[in-house]
């Protein structure tokens, strides 16, 4: 059910092993919601559910493998009773400049960050249907402006903004569409970099300018926890010494 009161809500969250996925899922339990945290990383999100105790499930699953996202779907429907929240978080951030040494990482960043968040909510989508329910995207502020170095990443998170747009045209009003855009954020996204210039340039960069997990997921927690008549489309989050 989707209301202002977040008892008994249920929320996925995808990429809940680490970073913005795993505040908001503190958060949003800290808010009274059960979550189901999915990952690859299967250690990682059972020690966050073990944390987290009954209020949380912890279910492998890669988001660009679609058998794994529908078994995912049929543990949160046996098992929580359905999805009232998907957060589509997770995402790789593989900068580098736009050459064919660098076509295996364009390449992933299209199939998680875009058609991994379609793959999920098309598996979800019944479940959050049934009662109303919130999509979450986290998008970045990358896919507000662009610039080089980074050409795919910027195309995923524009492509994620007008789908979502798209979508929230569409669904409404049964589903709350919720485009969220953070600035630079002190995760481990850009240690994963595999062009060695660009990580040693961002990681620099985020050393010096980021905010917290945790101020993305008090967004979140914020955005879906309106009433249902409420809704915040689409929410930039930068820190205040982001220029860009
Ligand atoms: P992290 O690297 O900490 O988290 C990324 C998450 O995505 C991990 O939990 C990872 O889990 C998951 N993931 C990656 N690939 C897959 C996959 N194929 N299937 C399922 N899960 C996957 O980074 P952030 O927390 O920073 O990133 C979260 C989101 O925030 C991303 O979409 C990112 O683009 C966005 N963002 C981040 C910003 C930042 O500065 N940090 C700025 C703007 C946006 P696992 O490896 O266990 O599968």
């Amino acid at each position: 059910m989707s209301t202002d009161s977040a008892t008994g809500r249920v929320a996925v969250i995808t990429g809940a092993s680490s970073g913005i996925g795993e505040a908001t899922a503190r958060t949003l339990t800290g808010a009274g919601y059960r979550v189901a945290l999915l990952a690859r990383r299967a250690d990682r999100i059972q020690a966050l559910a073990d944390e987290l105790g009954d209020s949380a499930l912890a279910i492998e699953a890669d988001v660009t493998d679609r058998d794994s996202l529908v078994a995912a779907a049929q543990r949160v429907q046996d098992e929580l009773g359905g999805a009232d929240v998907l957060v589509n978080n997770a995402g790789v951030m593989l900068l580098g400049p736009f050459i064919s040494d660098q076509r295996a990482e364009q390449r992933q960043q299209v199939e998680v960050n875009l058609l991994g968040a379609m793959t999920a909510t098309e598996v979800f989508l019944d479940q959050l249907r049934d009662g109303g329910g919130d999509l979450v995207n986290v998008s970045s502020v990358a896919g507000r402006v662009a610039g080089p170095g980074g050409a795919a990443y910027h195309a995923t998170k524009w492509g994620l903004n007008g789908w979502s747009e798209a979508l929230r045209q569409e669904l409404q009003p049964d589903i709350r569409v919720i485009v969220v855009e953070p600035g630079a954020v002190a995760t481990e996204l850009a240690g994963h970099i595999t062009h060695e210039d660009t990580r040693e340039g961002i990681e620099a960069f985020v050393a010096s300018t980021a905010i917290r997990p945790e101020d993305i997921a008090e967004v979140v927690a914020f955005a879906v926890t309106r009433p249902q008549s409420v809704s915040l489309s689409e929410i930039l989050v930068r820190p205040t010494a982001q220029a860009m």
